[in-house]
């Protein structure tokens, strides 16, 4: 027997009295918040519920802003080095406690508990980023612009700030936005996903332990309501999203109506281009570490190898030995490689996708989205998938399935394959494995996606660049980390003159 989906959960919960469950609150004012109704939290590996979550209704979202803007002036006043001081110690908090956000987070969300520590590692990089405040967010300054006159741009924060954030990186992705948005004076409201919420409450104790005032950085857990009520509260300046292109093409359409800033980013379709003189292990180690890892449920996992001229049935043979050895398990069990994905529905949806794409044509290298997990009756897993011969215009090419399903499309030039990167509706990331520069540097400038990778099949860059797609990827112009400090920030600019003297009226707009 199945576990109901979330949805069909959630009715039961709410006439649930279990003492004994962990409850996850909003994080109002520097302090927790029990009030709304409860959503369950399940553990995807198991089935089981471990939390339930507070979601809020207009009242709260109205208390939290309230708060928010009330904390907004003396944060905004406080000197950046101060800021700065606050985000190192908050950055050594989350490093002595990265194991324990990393247990939660795999509670959550069902990846190993190994990946999870290198989710909050990436998440630190975002902090000690943003602690570089003082030296990033320099204005500029023209002396004598007219006589006796100076001109200056400083940076200004903008006022409460949103983010709506997705539930595969839990921690990674609300580090990545809050830091800059609090380093740059801004007060933050943070809605996580209704998935996997518990980590979210952590880095806000840990804030404030940090000695992030009451009312700076906020949690707010909710859905679809909450998230609207938030872009359309008066009293909120800007709205970052990450998630599915849906929800982010929607979110950017409000609240661009609602005269705010936002900043969108969607899903993916991650091509890796294998060129015919590449290594192949070293392509079939890639492919499977981007494919597999996370159960596939990473923005910039590798979903679809463009494999170029004859070495496609090499290719085949070594990812069917690879995804063969994959180990999937509970992602709180160190011998685990894959845990998996984050529910029921996740993994209704995979299958279904695996499942047409074979009706359709597509060849089963390897298919073990049915493989049952010892122990786990009950859990949500979808095992490797390697599937041949998939066309362009096929479902699963066209969709993000986002699942460990790696479909392999054979192209006989480097210039078709290229032309799938290109015309692709998503531009993610995008990567080529080969030993030629020639190709490599063609690929690096003409590929359409936002992040490209050369012999790296994941090519997040650090945060010292930015995280940002192109096309159906991104709605909006700026990314995250380094890319966020114009996002989070607006230009003020000063003209100033300081000179005793007179100069009689004059109507005429002279030059400078
Ligand atoms: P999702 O779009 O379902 O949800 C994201 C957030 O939006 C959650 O907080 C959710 O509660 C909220 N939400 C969901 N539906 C909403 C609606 N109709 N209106 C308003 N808010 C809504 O995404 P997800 O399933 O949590 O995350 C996976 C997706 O995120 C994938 O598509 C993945 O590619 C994408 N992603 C993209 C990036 C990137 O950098 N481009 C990074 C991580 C994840």
């Amino acid at each position: 027997m199945s576990i109901p989906s979330a949805n069909v959960q959630a009715t039961i919960d709410a006439t649930r009295t279990d003492s004994e469950l962990v409850g996850i609150p909003h994080w109002i004012d520097g302090a927790v918040d029990k009030s709304g109704e409860l959503w369950p939290v399940i553990n995807p590996a198991t089935g089981v519920q471990i939390a339930q979550v507070s979601l809020a209704d207009r009242e709260i979202v109205d208390r939290a802003v309230a708060a928010a803007a009330a904390a907004f002036p003396a944060w905004a006043a406080t000197t950046p080095t101060r800021r700065a001081a606050v985000l190192h110690r908050f950055r050594a908090l989350l490093m002595e406690h990265t194991d324990e956000l990393a247990v939660a987070i795999s509670a959550e969300h069902g990846k190993t508990v190994d990946d999870a520590r290198g989710e909050v590692s990436r998440g630190l990089e975002a902090v000690e980023l943003a602690a570089a405040v003082p030296f990033l967010l320099k204005g500029e300054l023209s002396e004598q612009t007219g006589t006796n006159i100076d001109t200056f741009m400083a940076w200004h924060p903008l006022g409460v700030c949103v983010g709506i954030t997705p539930f595969n990186f839990p921690v990674m992705i609300p580090l990545m936005m809050l830091s800059v948005a609090l380093a740059s004076g801004n007060t933050f409201i943070l809605k996580p996903s209704e998935q996997d919420p518990g980590p979210s409450l952590l880095i806000a104790q840990l804030a404030a332990e940090a000695g992030v005032p009451a009312g700076v950085l906020t949690v707010l857990h909710g859905r679809q309501q909450v998230v609207e009520t938030l872009i359309d509260h008066p009293d909120t300046a800007a709205v970052s999203f990450v998630g599915s292109t849906p929800v982010a093409r929607a979110i950017y359409s409000r609240a661009s109506q609602a005269g705010k800033r936002v900043q969108a980013m969607g899903g993916a379709k991650n091509h890796l281009v294998v060129a015919p003189d590449a290594n192949l292990d070293a392509v079939a180690d890639a492919l499977s570490s981007a494919a597999f890892g996370s159960a596939g449920q990473r923005c910039m996992a590798v979903t679809t190898a463009v494999v170029v001229g004859d070495v496609a049935d090499a290719l085949a043979e070594k990812m069917r030995e690879r995804a063969m050895n994959v180990v999937v398990g509970n992602g709180a069990d160190p011998s685990s490689e894959m845990g998996p994905v984050i529910s029921i529905d996740a993994q209704v949806r995979i299958r279904g996708f695996v499942e047409r794409a074979i009706a359709g044509g597509a060849t089963a290298v390897v298919d073990r989205s049915t493989e049952p997990v010892e122990g786990h009756d009950q859990g949500s897993f979808v095992g490797p998938v390697v599937l041949d011969g998939v066309s362009p215009s096929s479902e699963i090419y066209q969709n993000e399935v986002f699942g460990p399903v790696l479909i392999l499309v054979r192209v006989e030039t480097f210039d078709e394959a290229l032309e799938l990167v290109r015309t692709n509706r998503y531009g993610n990331g995008a990567s080529l494995f080969t030993r030629s520069g020639l190709l490599a540097r063609r690929f690096q400038r003409e590929a359409q996606a936002g992040m490209v990778g050369i012999n790296v099949p994941i090519p997040v860059p650090v945060a010292a660049y930015s995280v940002a797609g192109w096309k159906d990827s991104i709605f909006g112009d700026t990314g995250l980390n380094n890319g966020s400090w114009r996002f989070y920030n607006r230009p003020k600019y000063v003209t100033s003159r300081w000179d005793e003297s007179t100069s009689g009226v004059d109507l005429g707009f002279r030059p400078n």
